[in-house]
C-alpha cells in the first residue's frame, strides 16, 4: 500500500510559492536576485489595522473559541461591503470568514462538486483552481484564452466546453495571472449564457480595487440578477489591504452553500484567528485611502512594466489592466540557443534567467499557458527598472 495516499501524491507543490522560495534561497547565498514571483504587495498593512489587532490581543474574549463561520461583527462588515462593491443585496447568513481566500476556494469546491463533475476553468488561471477542483472529486476543463484575445475567454468558447456534467464556471477579473479585466458586456454575456445552462460561477473577486486606466470591476452577480442563487464569491484582504500574512478572506453564497460550509469548517479549522478576523473588521470599516493610495503606486509600476517589456525586441505583451501581473509571451527565446543554451519550456528559460540573470518570474506552464511568464509589478519602482533590465540585456544581449 502507498504511503502517500493518490489523492496528495497526485498534487504538486505551489510553482509560485516554489519561485519565491529558489530566488529567497539565492539570495540568502548573497546574490543580489531580483524577485517578480511573488503575488504580494510590498506594502506593510496600515497602521490603523495592526492598531486594532494589537487591541484585540489584550481582550480576553478573543482568546477563546469563537464562532466556526466567522465573528457577527466580520461577517456583517463583509455583507455590508460586499452589499456596496459587489452591488447585489447581501446577508450575514450568507458570509463564512475563511483562512484567507485560498481556504474559500478549497471550502467551495469541497461543497459544490461531486465526483466526476466538470468544472471550467478558463486559462491562464491561478494555479491553485486545477489542484483545488480535483481534491473536490472534479475534472477542470480548460478553456484557453491567449494573448490575442486579451486572455478574456468568450460565450463560444464556454458553450464549446460545456458537457451536462459541468456544475460550474471559475471566474476570475480582475486576473491573475493575466492582469485582464473583461468589460461589463462581456460579463453581462457570460452571466446570462451561465445562468440559461444552470450552472455555478465561482467569481474570484480578490483584485476587484485593483483596475487601472478605463478598466472597471463589475460583479457579475450585480448585471445578472438571475444568476444570485448559484453564485459564489471568493474574496478577502490580502491584496486590497497588503494583509496577505493574516490570513483571512470570505465566501459569500447562497444560505445553503454557507451552511454547508460551514459544517465543514466546524469539523476541520474552526474559527479563523480571532485576532485577525478583528483586524480585518477595522480595514473593512476604515477609509479607503490607504487602498487607493496603494493602488495609485501599483498603476505607475504597471505603466512602468509594461513600458519596459514591450520595449524588448521578442516579447509580446498586451497592457496588464488590473491586478498587479504583467503576463508576457516569451516564445521566441524558446528552441534557440541563448547564452550556450536551448530552453524548451518558459520553466527552462526561468531557470537561466534565475541562474545567469538573478531574476526571478513565473514560468506560464504553471498558469497553463506554455511559453507565457508572470511577472509581479508589486515591488519598488527602481527593482522594476533593474530587474527588466537585466532580462532584456539577458534576452538580446
Ligand atoms: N484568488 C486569486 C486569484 C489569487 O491570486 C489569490 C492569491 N494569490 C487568492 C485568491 C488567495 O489569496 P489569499 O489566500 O492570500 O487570501
Amino acid at each position: 500500500m502507498a504511503r502517500i495516499s493518490q489523492r496528495i501524491a497526485s498534487i504538486s507543490e505551489s510553482p509560485t510559492l516554489a519561485v519565491t522560495a529558489k530566488a529567497r534561497a539565492l539570495r540568502g547565498a548573497g546574490h543580489d536576485v531580483i524577485g517578480f514571483g511573488a503575488g504580494e504587495p510590498d506594502f506593510p498593512t496600515p497602521e490603523y489595522i495592526v492598531a486594532a489587532a494589537a487591541e484585540a490581543c489584550a481582550n480576553p474574549v478573543y482568546h477563546k473559541y469563537s464562532p466556526a463561520a466567522g465573528l457577527p461583527e466580520l461577517r456583517s462588515a463583509v455583507a455590508e461591503k460586499t452589499t456596496r462593491d459587489s452591488g447585489f443585496p447581501v446577508a450575514p447568513g450568507q458570509v463564512l470568514i475563511t483562512n484567507g481566500g485560498k481556504h474559500s476556494v478549497f471550502a467551495a469546491f469541497a461543497t459544490l462538486v461531486d465526483d466526476g463533475d466538470e468544472v471550467l476553468l478558463p486559462a491562464p488561471y491561478w494555479v491553485t483552481y486545477p489542484e483545488a477542483i480535483r481534491l473536490a472529486g472534479g475534472t477542470p476543463v480548460v478553456v484557453n484564452a491567449g494573448v490575442d484575445q486579451g486572455f478574456r475567454v468568450t460565450v463560444e468558447d464556454l458553450d464549446a466546453a460545456w458537457t451536462p456534467r459541468t456544475k460550474l464556471l471559475v471566474f476570475v477579473s480582475p486576473s491573475n495571472p493575466s492582469g485582464a479585466v473583461y468589460p461589463p458586456d462581456e460579463i453581462e454575456a457570460i452571466g446570462r449564457w451561465a445562468a440559461e445552462k444552470g450552472i455555478w460561477v465561482l467569481s474570484d473577486e480578490i483584485y476587484e480595487y485593483l483596475v487601472y486606466g478605463d478598466s472597471v470591476f463589475t460583479s457579475m452577480a450585480t448585471v445578472v440578477p438571475e444568476l444570485r442563487d448559484r453564485f459564489v464569491i471568493v474574496n478577502g484582504v490580502a491584496k486590497s489591504h497588503a494583509m496577505t500574512g493574516w490570513r483571512v478572506g470570505w465566501m459569500v453564497a447562497p444560505e445553503d452553500v454557507i451552511k454547508g460550509a460551514s459544517n465543514l469548517q466546524s469539523h476541520s479549522t474552526s474559527n479563523v484567528n480571532n485576532v485577525a478576523q478583528v483586524a480585518t473588521i477595522a480595514a473593512l470599516r476604515g477609509s479607503m485611502e490607504t487602498v487607493e493610495s496603494m493602488r495609485q503606486a501599483f498603476d505607475r509600476r504597471r505603466q512602468l512594466m509594461f513600458r519596459m517589456l514591450e520595449g524588448i525586441e521578442g516579447v509580446r505583451v498586451s497592457e496588464p489592466q488590473g491586478a498587479f501581473y504583467a503576463f508576457p509571451s516569451l516564445e521566441a527565446f524558446l528552441n534557440r540557443p541563448l547564452h550556450g543554451k536551448i530552453a524548451s519550456s518558459t520553466t527552462e528559460l526561468a531557470e537561466s534567467v534565475l541562474e545567469e540573470a538573478l531574476v526571478a518570474f513565473v514560468p506560464g506552464e504553471a498558469f497553463g499557458a506554455p511559453g507565457y511568464a508572470r511577472f509581479s509589478y508589486a515591488l519598488a519602482d527602481e527593482q522594476i527598472e533593474t530587474g527588466i533590465n537585466r532580462l532584456a540585456e539577458f534576452l538580446t544581449g
